[in-house]
């Protein structure tokens, strides 16, 4: 563990020279990480169906294609983004200019998750170089193939002062949060965030949290159904559930479930066909222990359809199961697996309550052509980020901060977002010499009372 005490260390004094300030040299490191990515595209292809099973397409959607948009935007604003800001300066301050200086936190510590191993590392990883920090990544030990594969694209082609991989569990993680980082990225579980909140809480670390949680699809009976249950059916099965905002379950209107649910059937049929487990569009679930544990989750009585699964090669069918209530077992913990639970509403009203009972969800998505519906559902429900008429996209538009709210995180990235989730704004007051009004100045007069309310009131 000494290791990571120097690493530390080297990265820190790297940053304190000043190495990391320089615009084209952040420029310099996001193209050689665009290169690293294109040299190693089939390695990494490689790495996530080792890990999961996933097809190269899904694997390019999903994730690769994701990091070279975000590297992209970001050598495109990147001298914009961190240029000062000149803001109005009030009357007390006159004769003076504002501006606010966008500099780095310095030295940075990325947390990933398994699920997209490769863009839930790599993806703060860019905004982290692009805003100058130097960063630490220590990827999801739960997705070993794409691990190894991280540690070997990054520590082969960067300096380990300015960008580099550790690997491993608890232990490691636990050791790097010991080292007081300025800037701890984290995705992963509420139950960790809180580990790494209370770790970072030691050295006061700015913390951004990428956290989970029950994300609701909510569909109206006005809803364009077919399209409702296309982008469902999508959004749940891509990664077989295991995807933060993927829909955790349904809530639909009771007067068009059965058609809907046909509907959904049908969609997810077309997608991956009447054997999802020979499907390469399919992805299987991680481990055994996730195998097991939603399993578990699946109530044989409850199966509307799906339900197969086969530990051999840990795939669990796509599976819908109906007439499910908030008291089920499925709906006490975020599911991250292909299990949809309906339950069905007649009052929006009463709908509303019930899914505010649950801890602030990471997403939410709401099918309706009407605005009051739309409208209601968005400035009642309180989540993260979210979806009308769709799933999943919103992530995709880099103009939309990303990330969730109080359970579900804290803190969001993507584009300009990313770039100032890994800044400290400095406000800078610059006074003239000329003269210096004496107002705030003792022996305090009444006529200094007078002046002082005249300019603040
Ligand atoms: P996790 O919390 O188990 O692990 C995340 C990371 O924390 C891993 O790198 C792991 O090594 C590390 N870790 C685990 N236990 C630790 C401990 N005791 N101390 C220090 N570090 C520890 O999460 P996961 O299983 O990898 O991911 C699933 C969760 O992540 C789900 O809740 C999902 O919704 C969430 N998630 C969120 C996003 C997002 O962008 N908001 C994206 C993907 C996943």
């Amino acid at each position: 563990m000494k290791d990571i005490e120097s690493l530390f260390k080297h990265q820190r004094s790297f940053y304190h020279n000043n190495h990391t300030r320089d615009v084209p040299y952040r420029k310099s490191l996001l193209r050689q990480f665009r290169e690293v990515l294109k040299r190693h595209e089939n390695d990494m292809f490689e790495a996530i169906h080792k890990d999961f099973g996933k097809s190269a397409y899904e694997t390019y959607e999903t994730e690769i294609a994701l990091l070279y948009h975000e590297i992209k935007l970001s050598l495109k604003n990147l001298k914009h983004w961190a240029k000062a800001e000149l803001v109005p300066t009030n009357l007390p301050n006159l004769p003076g200019k504002s501006y606010i200086l966008t500099e780095p936190y310095g030295t940075s510590l990325i947390i990933g998750a398994w699920n997209y191993p490769f863009l839930l590392s790599l993806h703060p990883a860019v905004s982290a170089l692009a805003a100058g920090n130097t960063v630490v990544v220590k990827p999801s030990e739960l997705a070993p193939a794409t691990s190894a594969l991280m540690r070997e694209m990054i520590n082969n082609n960067f300096d380990p002062e300015v960008f580099h991989c550790v690997e491993g569990g608890v232990e490691e993680t636990t050791e790097l949060l010991n080292q007081p980082f300025d800037k701890i990225f984290f995705t992963g579980s509420p139950r960790v965030g809180k580990i790494v909140m209370h770790a970072a809480s030691e050295h006061l670390s700015s913390v951004t949290l990428e956290l989970g949680g029950k994300s609701p699809a909510i569909v109206f009976p006005d809803a364009n159904l077919k399209m409702a249950a296309k982008r469902i059916a999508w959004g749940k099965f891509l990664n077989a559930g295991q995807t933060c905002i993927a829909p955790d379950y349904l809530m639909i209107h009771e007067s068009v479930k059965e058609a809907f649910l046909l509907m959904l059937k049908k969609e997810t049929e077309r997608n991956l066909g009447e054997e999802p487990e020979s499907s390469e569009a399919y992805t299987k679930i991680i481990n055994d222990a996730h195998f097991e544990r939603l399993t578990k989750l699946i109530d044989h009585e409850k199966v509307l359809f799906g339900g197969n699964t086969n530990p051999d090669n840990r795939y669990i069918e796509p599976t819908v199961l109906d007439n499910v209530s908030f008291e089920d077992a499925v709906m006490q913990e975020e599911i991250f697996g292909p299990i949809l639970p309906v339950i069905t509403f007649s009052e929006t009203e009463q709908m509303i309550a019930e899914v505010k009972k649950l801890p602030k969800p990471l997403a939410l998505y709401v099918f309706t052509k009407s605005k009051k519906l739309r409208e209601k559902v968005l400035f009642e429900v309180p989540f993260g980020g979210g979806a009308v008429n769709d799933t999943i996209m919103h992530l995709s538009n880099p103009n939309l901060p990303f990330g969730g709210v109080n359970n579900s995180g804290l803190g969001s990235y993507h584009g300009k977002a990313g770039f100032d989730t890994f800044s400290h704004k400095k406000s800078i007051l610059q006074k003239s010499t000329l003269f210096e009004p004496p107002v705030k100045y003792p022996p305090y007069k009444p006529w200094k009372w007078k002046a002082l309310r005249w300019l603040m009131e």
